[in-house]
């Protein structure tokens, strides 16, 4: 059976003998609305293979199972194992993985299950303490994967969303930005997980078929110089760039200038257009 609730997830862990780990940032949802609205928000079905990372205990698996074609899920903790086989036992459409996401390619994993024509949904209630690198993972992949789910920690989700020119624009924002429009669907509180987390939550969507008409000539490049900028948040994108990329501080400049952007100007005003240009200019 499937547990959403306090009480029914305090009776799958105690009937597993299995205990939250709080160091792989096992915070279980236990609010069927919150569930609900991912579940809404993934749009799954008979055409849609998910990619979750972290099931769990294999709630939110198992609603997006009931409409979508396919659910691939990665889990690091091989100890969740009879919980899952118990939970997920009546969805014939459901793979799980056991691996830390971080140590596979994810195309590898999704191979077996993913046809010509299908539209692939990254899903996830993701673990706090590895967010921003499980979220690289999947925008630097290359996966065709038509929108994004995520629920993060609020201060997360202030630097996905966040414009050009504030505190909370950096490397993530024009990351996610980059692959699609980003928007912050609803906040959720602690009370919605058990174990509670001591931070507040957000879940957000990256609608990647809403991307901004922009692509770099070379991804690789362009996630290198996004990082490069923002490596030394005080310094002019100029002394930055020759320092993350390793480049005379002449070179830079000259790239700087051809792609039309102020030498002095700092990385926190540059928009994703002009990462865009100057990661382009970079790969020349
Ligand atoms: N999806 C479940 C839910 O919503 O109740 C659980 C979410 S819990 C916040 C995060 C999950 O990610 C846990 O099951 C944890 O074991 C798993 N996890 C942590 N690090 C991981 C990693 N590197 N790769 C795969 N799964 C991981």
């Amino acid at each position: 059976m499937t547990a959403v609730s306090a009480r029914e997830v305090k009776e799958l862990l105690r009937r597993h003998g299995v205990i939250a780990k709080k160091g792989l940032g096992q915070n279980f949802l236990v609010d069927a609305r919150v569930l609900d609205g991912i579940v809404r928000a993934v749009q799954p079905d008979a055409r849609t293979v998910v990619l979750e990372v972290g099931p769990g205990l294999g709630a939110l698996t198992r609603a997006l199972a009931a409409q979508a074609k396919r659910v691939v899920a990665i889990e690091k903790d091989e100890s969740l194992r009879p919980v899952l086989e118990d939970v997920l036992a009546p969805c014939a459409n459901v793979r799980v993985c056991y691996a830390d996401c971080l140590k596979v390619r994810l195309e590898a994993v999704l191979a077996p299950d993913l046809a010509p024509g299908d539209r692939l949904v990254f899903a996830a209630n993701l673990p706090y303490y590895v967010t921003t690198p499980i979220l690289f993972q999947v925008l630097e992949s290359g996966l065709p994967v038509s929108r994004a789910v995520v629920m993060v920690q609020k201060e997360v989700a202030d630097r996905m969303v966040a414009p050009p020119g504030g505190k909370d624009y950096g490397v993530l924002s024009v990351g996610v930005q980059y692959r699609g429009a980003v928007e912050r669907l609803f906040n959720v509180p602690p009370s919605a997980f058990l174990p509670q987390p001591g931070v507040d939550s957000a879940v957000v969507l990256i609608d990647c078929e809403k991307r901004p008409p922009l692509r770099a000539a070379d991804e690789a490049t362009f996630f290198r110089v996004v990082r490069a900028a923002f490596g030394t948040r005080r310094k002019t994108l100029e002394n930055a760039l020759a320092a993350g990329l390793h480049m005379p501080k002449e070179a830079v400049r000259d790239k700087i200038v051809a792609a039309g952007i102020d030498p002095g100007a700092r990385a926190e005003r540059l928009s994703i257009a002009e990462f865009v240009r100057l990661a382009d200019e970079m790969a020349k």
